[in-house]
């Protein structure tokens, strides 16, 4: 990226910046997932035109950092519903103010030329939604957490590892802090590396030498260290440790909702987290989200944790996790500078409830003092969801659940709640329907997420009462077949379908990994396992913009998912043609140039860090 691109607003720190950047690009291009021609000639600036942007909305309420930008010379699909494709788009205060093919007409909307960049007849689309996922539990991940979603072989793993490390200053001692730990925890399987395993020790050693090093796989583990992270996590004092570690740096997997060694490493990390670490871990995780085009997020919460080794990867404290997220927007907006190198992006909030009790305190208590659809255009809440209850009474039906969704439905929230089993849907749908039958719920949009084998007869049921079914491909790192969800049928059944990935535990975050799966059944490994239930590439992306805005709702309906004017200029500038590359290239597909509100949030090949 050219010095031009931050029209002179660089701040202190950028030099040291710009060698993170580096080193994350280097790491990738190793890792072989993703190509870099061109990321430079996007974001080049045109001739004349380049002033930098970014006016404030002057006190409008309806937008915080927003800028004015120009894109032109693109293939700029607009997802408006009439299948258009525009050539130049304006920016204007955050909002799109012209899409179409004149430059001079874009031009007209200012009285001073914003900067203007040219696309080089690149493909670009709307920021993506993911309307399902964990992107808070990411964002508080301990140690410098670093996605492996894009790695397909030990080597990968070596490789993005190696230039994490590089971009760390030096541990005076690093067996001893858990802050110096390169992390992994979720959002990645072995079964997509071609060893189809977790590195060891060994391999680990030789990449990472001078950082204490965990990865752990899904919720709950196994997971791996090195040797440095060998010696930090067999001298946890009591109760938390010591963690058991194998020679080959094994840590063992527990069980689902009970202690075990994973958990108490997951644990003996998260015990020294601070305040500064996890808005550190925010930016990152930012940064990754906006270089792989997801520009919002509707996060679902966490299993609420309880800070013993029962926990796992899903487990957050539900009423402190977010503060981190909004310290790092309240310090965008102070600055008030293009966030370049604080990559940005939409944060939509769902309360998961966690009842076990059926007088339901924690719903109650949610629903009187949280207000559905209130923030800004940053950041804004939205209302229940995955849960209604606690995991072990989330089954339509059950006291507790009923009650949780009566108070919700009473309420006139929205919900969501997650289906994973052959027969979870059908209670949940007929709870839905017993809702239903005393307090009406076909204008709350109450959504099933998941639904691997969900059966036609149970989506009519759903759709005759309002709700929407939400797709994530968490199946692409299992061996099951069928692996599902039924994609085709729940396209043709007409019932509302999100996309969204379900990351960053059991599933990647990174929308063009779920693409590939949608449209082509093939797992991690190789295998088909979803026959006959595909989307087509167009389907996959109108799902993942413009049909997503049904499962954000409230005023995001009428702001996001489209370029259009009046709409927010979130627009993501792709790596390759999205309707041309061969399946297995879907994969590697990414944004070069990430653009929300009008200000420029990422360019180059996919950012591990900030
Ligand atoms: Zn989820």
């Amino acid at each position: 990226m050219g010095s031009d691109e931050h029209g002179g607003r660089e701040r202190p720190g950028m030099s040291r910046r710009a060698v993170l950047k580096t080193g994350a690009v280097t790491g990738a291009a190793a890792a072989g997932s993703m190509t870099m021609a061109g990321a430079a000639a996007a974001a080049q600036p045109a001739a004349g035109t380049a002033t930098a942007g970014g006016q404030r909305g002057g006190g409008d309420w309806r937008t915080s950092p927003a800028g004015d930008l120009i894109l032109y010379n693109g293939r700029i699909h607009t997802m408006d519903g009439s299948g258009t494709v525009a050539s130049v788009i304006a920016i204007r205060g955050g909002f799109v103010a012209y899409v179409g093919d004149s430059l001079g007409a874009a031009q007209r909307q200012f009285t001073t030329w914003p900067r203007a960049i040219d696309l080089r007849g690149r493909m670009a689309v709307p920021g993506l939604i993911d309307c399902h996922n964990h992107v808070v539990l990411m964002g508080n991940r301990p140690g410098h957490h670093t996605p492996l979603e894009n790695a397909y072989s030990i080597a990968d793993v070596q490789a993005l590892y190696a230039a994490r490390a590089a971009a760390l200053p030096p541990s005076p001692n690093p067996a001893a802090s858990a802050d110096d730990f390169i992390t992994t925890i979720g959002g990645f399987s072995p079964s997509q590396f071609k060893e189809a395993r977790l590195p060891t020790l060994a391999e680990l050693d030789a990449a990472v030498p001078g950082h204490p090093v965990y990865i752990s796989v899904g919720f709950t583990g196994p997971s791996v260290t090195n040797t440095l992270g060998k010696t930090f996590f067999e001298n946890v004092a009591p109760p938390v440790g010591p963690v058991p570690v194998g020679a080959d740096g094994s840590i063992a997997a527990a069980p689902f909702l009970a202690p075990g060694p994973t958990g108490q490493a997951t644990l003996a990390l998260r015990q020294t987290l601070t305040f500064d670490a996890r808005k550190r871990t925010v930016r990152d995780t930012m940064a990754y989200a906006a270089s792989v085009g997801v520009t919002t997020h509707l996060d679902q919460g966490a299993f609420q944790a309880a800070n013993t080794p029962a926990d796992g990867s899903a487990h957050e404290d539900n009423y402190t996790m977010h503060l981190p997220f909004l310290s790092v927007y309240a310090e965008g907006e102070q600055r008030d500078v293009e966030p370049a190198d604080e990559a940005i992006i939409r944060l939509r909030i769902n309360y998961l409830l966690w009842d076990s009790d059926p007088s339901i305190p924690v719903a109650t208590a949610r629903i009187q003092n949280a207000f559905p659809f209130f923030g800004n255009d940053l950041v804004r809440t939205g209302a229940a969801g995955e849960f209604l209850a606690d995991i072990f009474h989330y089954a339509g039906g059950n006291t507790t659940w009923m009650n949780a969704a009566l108070a919700a439905a009473r309420a006139g929230w929205r919900a969501e709640v997650h289906s994973l089993t052959a027969t979870d849907f059908q209670t949940e749908i007929a709870g839905f329907e017993a809702v239903n039958a005393q307090v009406p719920i076909s204008g709350l949009r109450w959504v099933v997420a998941h639904v691997p084998f969900i059966t036609p007869d149970y989506v009519a049921r759903l759709k005759t009462i309002g709700g929407g079914v939400n797709l994530t491909p968490y199946e692409y790192f299992n061996t099951a077949k069928p692996g599902g969800p039924p994609y085709r049928m729940l396209a043709d059944s007409g019932i509302p379908v999100g996309l969204s990935s379900d990351g960053m535990q059991i599933a990647p975050m990174n929308p063009w990994i779920h693409a590939f799966y949608a449209t082509t059944g093939i797992n991690a490994l190789g295998d088909q396992i979803n026959p006959g239930q595909q989307l087509t590439r167009a389907e996959v992306l109108e799902h993942f913009t413009s049909a997503n805005r049904w499962f954000l709702g409230g005023q995001d309906e009428e702001l996001l998912g489209t370029l259009e004017a009046g709409r927010l200029g979130d627009v993501v500038v792709l790596s390759d043609d999205y309707f041309a590359v061969a399946d297995e290239d879907l994969r590697k597909l990414h944004s070069v140039l990430t653009v929300l509100g009008g200000r420029v949030v990422h360019s180059g090949g996919i950012r591990y860090w900030a």
